[in-house]
């Protein structure tokens, strides 16, 4: 079996959420036990230099919709992962990988048709068994590889199901895929041009990030319009849960720690914790530091938190929040944290930053409205930082509701009700639980002994591939 690892965005190549994430780590994990290629475009912004990027000699055109398009073919890696990479300038040539934050290229249908095109082409070209597709930006090479009459199998995974890569009719022509697609049982929706339908429609195999996502995208409330669609599909519909690349996220090695600690000596997060608010300016050791890493979006609950700061800013607690999100949310964020003492806000993205955060951290707040898997909270918790969530999605997989007399897998506290005094009473209960110093300490140790590994995913998908291959 050849396996064809499909990604718009690959850590550390570029990242602007956890597909990245996964996208190094399970086909890092897959490695040590079959043959697996990620491939991804080569956006301007890539470090080439750092990552020893070089033409694989390896060039051809894609003719469709009456152009052609050039493309080369590239490799490089990171550390002992190589990739590789699809070069075209109107795919690659941006500043950002999808748009300015909060916004998306017009284009985007035709920069992402060309990457679609460019898998169906490498897989041709190399003899790939399994394509393995994330999210619509990757989507309808699941149809132009049949259409191709590729004998290659796909599984089709959805990171995010709130984000379809829906386009106008016209559309179609343009990004070369047949109009004989344009139907009810296909890529038709609401008179639009859905990916991310598409690629239900024709994989194989369609994967969701955590079992409880893939019950609930096949009800209205978190369906987006396609849970009637998913529920048609359901027999090729399985969730698996997400897991993070331990080596990247572990506090006992990570460069960008001022100190290094583990689980059986924490005296090195206290020090992170110190060195953090001497960083953010915020004297205040003593109070429990909330943290919140993420994209400021609604899926996030980032309205909740907005909504939530003035009471929160009352209690004595530290509340430090990063993300990047639209100018209206920035600004939105920016007046509720003004002038606030505790309060503590940095807009963008900064990895090394946002590991010193899950280091210092005490609690992690994930008011997510939904959450396909989510990763912050794993990732918390190897850090030793304990999450505060809403029970939804794979939220509900992986923080279970602190019981000292259980011994579950990951623990932390979760609110059910997307409302302040949901959420501020959970917040209430951190604190709580902090004052309390042995029970703090015991449940810090015990999250930080979960085992979130991606190994265990990594094994899920080849048993998948090797059912269907
Ligand atoms: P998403 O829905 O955004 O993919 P996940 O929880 O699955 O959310 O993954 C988010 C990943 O992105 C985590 O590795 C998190 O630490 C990282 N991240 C999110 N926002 C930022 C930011 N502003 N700066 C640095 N890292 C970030």
């Amino acid at each position: 079996m050849k396996i064809l690892f499909a990604s718009a965005e690959i850590f550390p190549f570029a990242k602007s959420g956890g597909l990245a994430d996964i996208s190094y780590a399970l086909p890092k994990a897959m490695r040590e036990l079959a043959d697996v290629t990620t491939l991804m475009p080569l956006y301007r912004f890539i470090d080439k230099e750092r990552y020893g990027i070089r033409p694989t000699g390896e060039h051809f055109t894609l003719r469709f919709g009456g152009t052609g398009y050039d493309v080369e073919l590239f490799k490089g890696g990171w550390e002992a992962e190589e990739a590789v990479f699809v070069y075209n300038p109107l795919l690659c040539d941006r500043d950002h990988l999808y748009g300015p934050p909060g916004e998306g290229y017009e284009d985007n249908d035709l920069r992402f048709a060309i990457f679609c095109h460019a898998i169906v082409e490498t897989a041709r070209r190399y003899a790939f068994t399994l394509l393995h597709l994330n999210d619509w930006h990757t989507a309808p090479a699941a149809l132009l590889a049949r259409d191709a009459g590729l004998r290659a199998k796909s599984v089709f995974t959805i990171h995010n199901l709130a984000y379809q890569g829906i386009f106008p009719p016209e559309s179609l022509k343009r990004t070369g895929i047949a109009q004989r697609h344009f139907c009810m049982e296909e890529l038709e929706f609401f008179g639009q041009v859905n990916w991310m339908k598409g690629g239900i429609a024709h994989a194989d195999a369609v994967t969701t990030v955590s079992p409880s996502y893939a019950v609930e995208i096949q009800e209205p409330e978190y369906g987006c319009g396609l849970d009637g669609f998913l529920r048609k599909h359901n027999r090729k519909l399985k969730g698996i849960l997400n897991g993070i690349d331990t080596e990247v996220f572990n506090p006992s090695s990570d460069a960008a720690l001022p100190e290094n600690y583990d689980e059986k000596s924490l005296e090195g997060k206290d020090i992170c914790k110190r060195r953090f608010l001497g960083e953010i300016n915020i004297d205040k050791y003593e109070y429990p530091l909330f943290v919140f890493i993420g994209r400021f979006v609604e899926q996030k609950g980032i309205d909740l938190l907005i909504d939530t700061i003035e009471e929160a800013a009352k209690r004595p607690i530290v509340l430090a929040l990063l993300g990047d999100g639209s100018e209206s949310v920035k600004h939105a964020v920016e007046e509720a944290v003004r002038s606030k003492e505790t309060l503590y806000c940095r807009f963008g993205y900064d990895e090394a930053f946002s590991h010193r955060m899950y280091a210092a951290a005490d609690f992690l707040l994930m008011p997510s409205r939904f959450e396909p898997c989510g990763l912050n909270q794993m990732i918390a918790m190897r850090y030793g930082t304990i999450p505060l969530v809403h029970g939804v999605g794979g939220l509900r997989d992986t923080v279970h509701k602190i019981e000292p007399s259980q011994r579950i897998c990951g623990q932390g506290f979760v609110f059910t009700q997307m409302k302040p005094a949901s959420l501020l009473a959970a917040m209430d209960d951190a604190v709580k639980l902090y004052h309390d110093k042995n029970a703090f300490k015991q449940i810090r140790a015990f999250d930080m002994r979960c085992d979130f590994s991606v190994k265990r995913c990594a094994k899920e998908y080849l048993k998948l591939y090797e059912g269907l291959v």
